[in-house]
């Protein structure tokens, strides 16, 4: 490979990498000014991209293309059709598993779509703080039914 390819090469890889990521970054601001926290790079099954530990919420934010999504931008490209149909179907098999081990652990996962992010990501950030609001009650809810209990039992 020449030198002009290589540089070539690397542009793309690095513009395909910053269109990849740019959705979680949209929704992290937005949560970010909203006053809630989350965590990012999280060890647990899949690396969800915002993790609420306390609330046991692991939250996806997947590209249409890589992971399969049922819209346009899903699509399988016809050249190098089993290529691309083996690497794909795996990606797909990867988040499947990824979500039942999450599951099992006792999480609650949400996955969040890059064409909905790009169409409205309030509408989708809002489904990232209703199920975390829900979770904190609960939690909340929980804990003064134990400290009720504590009580009772004195
Ligand atoms: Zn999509």
């Amino acid at each position: 490979m020449d030198k002009i390819n290589r540089e070539r090469r690397s542009k793309n890889m690095s513009a395909i990498k910053s269109k990849n990521t740019k959705p979680e970054l949209i929704i992290r601001k937005y949560l970010f000014s909203k006053g809630i926290r989350y965590k990012v790079n999280y060890k647990i099954p899949g690396q969800p991209d915002i993790v609420f530990p306390k609330q046991r919420i692991a939250v996806f934010i997947h590209g249409c293309f890589w992971h399969q999504h049922t819209c346009v931008d899903g699509h399988i490209p016809r050249s190098n059709l089993d290529y691309w149909e083996m690497k794909l179907r795996r990606n797909v098999a990867r988040d499947e598993t990824n979500i039942l081990k999450l599951k099992k652990q006792g999480w609650k996962t949400l996955v969040l779509w890059e064409c909905n992010i790009n169409t409205d990501f309030i509408k989708e950030a809002l489904k990232i703080i209703k199920l975390m609001k829900n979770e904190k009650s609960i939690i909340a809810a929980n804990k003064r039914k134990n400290e009720m209990n504590v009580q009772q039992s004195f």
